[in-house]
């Protein structure tokens, strides 16, 4: 009997592949884009074999680049993640999420009390306190947010 083959995903033209995604974080990676929609074909691998990581999980967008903010909220599902620019299908740029000191009007304060969630004109601000899991503290009210708290809001 043969050894299964590995899938071998098709390459795409125009779009964004992101790679080295946390294995089984490929769907919250979906929603933080907004998809599935209408305009943009997507293929996604999950838990594939990964040298470096174990297992991983890769989605490919067809037709779209990424905006930096969609980079940076990907970054902390998926702070391993790798994210390659497609054109003609040729990689034009390749480049890593990073994490910043502070993540800034992207996640909402768990803490219904937090000057963030009140009618001021406040956005939320994070600082990182961990990587490893990631963890981080509100800026305004020091609430702590875990993994699973940062996961929730990209469900
Ligand atoms: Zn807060």
């Amino acid at each position: 009997m043969k050894a299964p083959r590995e899938l071998k995903v098709k390459p795409i033209r125009n779009g964004t592949v992101i790679d080295h995604i946390t294995a089984n974080k490929a769907l919250n990676v979906l929603k933080i884009l907004g998809l599935p929609s209408k305009e943009a074909a997507v293929t996604i691998a999950m838990n594939v074999k990964s040298s470096e990581m174990g297992t991983k999980d890769i989605v490919k967008v067809e037709g779209r680049e990424l905006e930096s903010r969609e980079v940076d909220k990907i970054a902390l599902i998926a702070p391993k993640a790798t994210i390659n620019i497609v054109r003609e299908y040729e990689i034009i740029e390749k480049g890593k999420v990073t994490l910043l000191n502070h993540v800034n009007g992207i996640l909402i304060c768990p803490n219904p009390n937090c000057i963030t969630n009140t009618n001021e004109p406040v956005k939320s601000k994070f600082n990182i306190i961990d990587t490893g899991p990631l963890m981080l503290r509100c800026y305004y009210c020091e609430r702590i947010m875990n993994n699973q708290d940062i996961e929730e809001q990209f469900k």
